[in-house]
């Protein structure tokens, strides 16, 4: 079952006029001062605070920005000043900033607010509650509003105050892209695993070899590439020399192997370095294709191969369904970027219903100009996962049940 479909959506609700506290995941990545680098998270709210500015609710506007540790330094560097005024462009509307998200300055600009009226409150982190998902600060956030609505997919599987807590308070309802999210990852969840196809690559393997498991229970086949791949292939004995290697996964990649058979492939060459890409003189590193039976003990993988790109490419040109998360090789150097590259490329061809989830593989789709052609790019990397990894999201889990009809 979809868990989003049994909760309230924010249609459901009547905000004319009233103070809606509207959970966003404004947390964007940022240029050195501070200017959004990529406002993909902005826009996709846009739907949502739209809609409020439509139907003339109050709309108060909440989120986090990176990982504030509280100190005068991070107030500054941390603000959503920025990312208040991105807003603002887009909408076309003035967004002011409220310097603090509850007490009286909040109270203050809240009470002047006129229907159809949009406001960010600065960072929600600025407060430890947020993060330890304090009851009293949850219910200072909720005394703020009258109604709730959590659009931050990218932060559905965080239990924060402003994510959960304050959901307990208020009559609570998914956001439009919140919903998006759901439906599609649903979608794919849901579906019968014949032509439902998965692809792992990345560098999080800690945090993300735990899908392997329950994807091995959803799809007909599971494509591992990328950093994710070398794990695998040291458990079946192979040399992967200097690539990268979670050692405390090997038993479970060897399970996992025993277990799945041929419905995990695994890469069979990779483009491999004599040292570090990222390392002093990029221009001096040297590259070669190699099968994953020749990667000498000093080298490293940086991507998958020809033969490797044109296997994962077949199996998906024939897949029903494809979720993929994490690039398949070290994307951001352009040279590596071909495995990255032939993915992006058979999803786009495919007649699929095509999913991308993850900071760096949406990324990596926007960049290769592929963006239009996947079905749904999703705003979430950890929560997307964790929902395939059939988890239950925190902040999908507290939003008001629909009432039973
Ligand atoms: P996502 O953000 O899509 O969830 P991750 O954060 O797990 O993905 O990983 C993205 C990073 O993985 C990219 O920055 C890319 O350079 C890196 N990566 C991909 N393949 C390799 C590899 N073979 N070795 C090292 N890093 C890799
Ligand atoms: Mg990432």
């Amino acid at each position: 079952m979809n868990a989003g479909l049994n909760k309230l959506t924010i249609e459901d609700l009547s905000v004319q006029g009233r103070r809606t506290l509207v959970r966003v995941d404004f947390n964007v990545p940022q240029h050195e001062d501070g200017r959004v680098m990529d406002d993909r998270r902005i826009r996709g709210a846009l739907p949502t605070i739209r809609y409020l500015i439509e139907h003339k609710a109050k709309t108060i506007l909440v989120s986090h920005l990176g990982q504030p540790k509280g100190d005068a330094a991070d107030r500054v560097r941390y603000t959503l000043r920025p990312v208040a005024e991105r807003l603002s462009e887009l909408l076309g509307i003035y967004v002011p900033l409220i310097p603090d998200c509850i007490g009286p300055q909040a109270d203050a600009a809240i009470a002047q607010m006129q229907p159809g009226d949009v406001v960010l409150l600065e960072n929600v982190r600025f407060h430890p509650g947020e993060t330890a998902n304090d009851p009293v600060f949850a219910s200072s956030l909720a005394a703020i509003a009258e109604l709730y609505v959590n659009d931050a997919f990218g932060t559905a599987h965080r239990a924060h105050a402003s994510t959960e807590g304050v959901a307990h308070h208020l009559t609570s309802a998914a956001g439009f892209l919140m919903k998006k999210e759901l439906e599609f990852l649903g979608r794919a969840l849901d579906s019968p695993p014949d032509g439902f196809v998965a692809v792992l690559g990345g560098a999080k393997i800690k945090s993300k070899i735990g899908v392997v498991d329950n994807l091995l229970t959803k799809v007909s086949r599971l494509l591992i590439g990328g950093g994710m791949a070398y794990t695998f292939l040291q458990a079946q004995g192979k040399e992967i020399g200097q690539s990268l290697c979670d050692p405390g996964a090997l038993e479970y990649c060897r399970n996992v192997l025993a277990v799945a058979g041929d419905r995990i492939l695994l890469p069979s060459d990779v483009v491999i370095a004599d040292r570090d890409p990222f390392s002093d003189n990029t221009d001096e590193v040297q590259s070669h294709i190699v099968s994953v039976d020749a990667i000498p003990h000093d080298w490293q993988g940086v991507d998958i191969g020809p033969e490797t790109r044109a296997r994962f490419a077949a199996v998906i040109a024939d897949a029903r369904i494809v979720v993929w998360n994490g690039p398949m090789g070290i994307f951001e150097i352009s040279r590596y970027a071909e495995g990255t590259r032939a993915m992006a490329e058979a999803l786009a061809r495919s007649s699929a219903l095509t999913v991308v989830g993850g900071g760096e593989s949406a990324a990596a789709v926007e960049e290769l100009g592929f963006a239009d052609q996947i079905s749904h790019v999703s705003t979430g990397g950890g929560a997307a996962l964790e929902f395939l990894e059939g988890r239950p999201l925190p902040g999908v889990v507290a939003l008001t049940d629909k009432p039973a009809t």
